[in-house]
């Protein structure tokens, strides 16, 4: 038996063809959504082997058809012992770019150190390539600058205390939540981590290296969303590191004026993903708002969001460069919004089980980690490092197809 292991909405284990299964879904639906791109050209994806970043990468090499770097950090798996859910999501990207021709080459290490920039700038030379489009999708706890200090990023309110409530998705409990507000500390500490500051060391090595490319694009995300999630993301320390970001788009965006360049903020709506999945509330929020969109004819994954950012906004060329690409307007759209409003306002423990969409929270949430796939027996203990090869998911695509 192979059961997912879960602890404060952080599962630790994964399962490796449910890994592999959820790049090639995402693969097949990028390869659906072609994006128009200038030929030959290479993207570099900091943060790849999850969430919106491995979305992103899926869609820059199947949609956009482009050569990609990818940079991330994840327990990788060894004879006797299961790898993290991005590691096994890192091996079938390659594979699956490979056997599509394209370059994927990847490192898993600390992206805020010099060494995997420079690891970066010297595959780069080996290969005779620049960087056509740098995207920046980073969502880590802490921060090691050596011999200066490690900064752990915190996720807390500035103003007032957090009250709320919070979805204990493993154990399908709604939890009262009070969170207190962050010190001064904290709030320098998450920007240190989840700010600009490292975005932008990125670009300018690269830039000093001369790995990028004429007409070079840069964008890194961002969640700004309603009023509803206000209190504990925008008015809280990720909402204030967010802020530095933006500070840090214009400031990279006047650094690359020379060489025709450009740098964005791509804000994204509320997506299911490890990392959101652990911010307070969030569950709750993602839960009754996916509900609602699907109400609403209203819902997009990660790869449909970043597709279309990448379309209509990033490789537009009728559209005027802009600070932000936003794709989440069916997140604040006013209907949306006030139908999610309505479910807060009678949410009670007695009631939340009829009226939040737990049971389908759990599914996607579990399902990142390569669980709860129905083709898949967790009787069985698969094994950690079973080559990707013999996974051939073609079978259940045409069964899907009917
Ligand atoms: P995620 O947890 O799915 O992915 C995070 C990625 O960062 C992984 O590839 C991980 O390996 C990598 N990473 C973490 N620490 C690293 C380190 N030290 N070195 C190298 N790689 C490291 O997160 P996500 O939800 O996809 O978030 C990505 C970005 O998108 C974040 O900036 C987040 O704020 C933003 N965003 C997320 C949402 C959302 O709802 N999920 C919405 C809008 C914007």
């Amino acid at each position: 038996m192979y059961r997912p292991r879960i602890k404060n909405n952080i599962c630790t284990n994964a399962h490796p063809v449910g890994c592999f299964y959820n790049v090639y879904d995402q693969m097949l639906d990028a390869l659906d959504a072609p994006i128009k791109t200038g030929k030959n050209q290479t993207a570099l994806v900091v943060g790849a082997s999850s969430g919106i970043g491995l979305a992103s990468r899926l869609a820059l090499t199947f949609s956009a058809g482009m050569d990609t770097i990818g940079v991330y950090s994840e327990r990788a798996a060894q004879a006797h012992k299961y790898g993290s859910a991005g590691w096994y999501n890192n091996q079938a990207f390659e594979y699956y770019a490979r056997r599509a021709n394209k370059m994927a080459l990847s490192t898993n290490q600390d992206a805020f150190q010099k060494n995997a920039k420079d690891w970066v700038i010297q595959k780069l030379q080996q290969n005779d390539k620049k960087i056509d489009v740098l995207v920046y999708s980073l969502a880590a706890p802490k921060r090691n600058i050596k011999g200066v200090a490690e900064y752990l990023s915190a996720i807390k309110p500035i103003d007032e205390n957090f009250q709320g409530h919070t979805l204990d998705v493993f154990e399908e409990e709604l939890r009262e939540l009070v969170i207190e507000t962050a010190s001064q500390d904290e709030v320098d500490a998450t920007v240190k981590v989840m700010g600009g500051e490292d975005w932008q060391e990125w670009v300018l090595r690269l830039k000093k290296a001369g790995v990028l490319a004429e007409n070079f694009k840069t964008v890194a995300y961002s969640y700004m969303g309603p009023e509803q999630t206000q209190s504990i993301y925008g008015r809280g320390t990720l909402g204030c590191a967010k802020a530095h970001l933006h500070e840090t788009a214009i400031a990279l965006d006047n650094a690359l004026v020379s060489m025709g360049g450009q740098a964005s903020i791509g804000v994204l709506q509320a997506l299911v993903t490890p990392s959101s999945s652990v911010i307070p509330g969030m569950p709750l929020y993602m839960s009754v708002l996916e509900q609602q969109q699907k109400k609403f004819g209203q819902c997009e994954n990660a790869l449909q969001q970043v597709n279309r950012l990448f379309k209509e906004g990033l490789f537009n060329k009728s559209r005027k460069p802009e600070q932000y690409l936003r794709v989440d307007d069916l997140e604040c759209n006013a209907n949306v919004q006030q139908a999610v409003k309505a479910v807060y306002a009678q949410l009670n423990q007695s009631n939340f089980c009829d009226l939040v969409g737990i049971k389908h929270f759990k599914q996607k949430f579990l399902q990142q980690f390569g669980f709860a796939h129905d083709f898949i027996n967790y009787e069985q203990k698969p094994d950690p490092l079973t080559p990707p090869a013999i996974h051939d998911f073609s079978e259940l695509s045409y069964q899907k197809a009917g």
